[in-house]
């Protein structure tokens, strides 16, 4: 074998390819050749970089996960707070007006006036309760398709 032939072995020997017989030729020579030695040594090095780029890429790659799912939490977050907000406001702002209706016909009592203001009130909040876990297991769902 001449000395092209042992470069050709360089990056199998660094990836634990070769054979043992061909580490032991490969071992050999650079043993006995500073060219191949020399060329060997610069090899290592070249790779040694390479194996770190390698290393930082899939680093890079949970971060972007990481911020986006970050991102993702607060994004829906926001969404549910505002639609919860918003959806209870307009039950309650609905319910009013039928109340003020009741209120205002003096031929209803009292204790009756109460009471359809909680059922009302205590309708407006279940209903934005239930819709808000439907959404989310939706949500939930759908997700898991992807990720599948
Ligand atoms: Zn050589």
């Amino acid at each position: 074998m001449k000395c092209h032939d042992y470069k050709d072995l360089m990056m199998g020997y660094l990836d634990d390819e070769l054979s043992m017989e061909q580490r032991g030729r490969f071992e050999e020579h650079i043993a006995g050749c500073g060219d191949c030695a020399k060329e060997f040594e610069e090899f290592k090095k070249l790779k040694a970089i390479t194996d770190e780029v390698a290393l930082v890429e899939p680093e890079d790659k949970l971060w972007e996960d990481y911020w986006g799912s970050i991102y993702n939490r607060i994004e829906r977050g926001v969404g549910w707070i505002l639609m919860s907000v918003a959806g209870i406001l307009l039950l309650i702002y609905g319910g009013f007006k039928l109340i003020e209706e009741i209120v205002k016909d003096p031929s209803h009592v009292m204790t009756l006036k109460l009471g359809l203001l909680g059922l009302i009130a205590g309708l407006a909040i279940m209903f934005v309760s239930v819709l808000r876990e439907r959404l989310y297991f939706w949500k939930k769902d759908r997700y898991r398709d992807i990720r599948r």
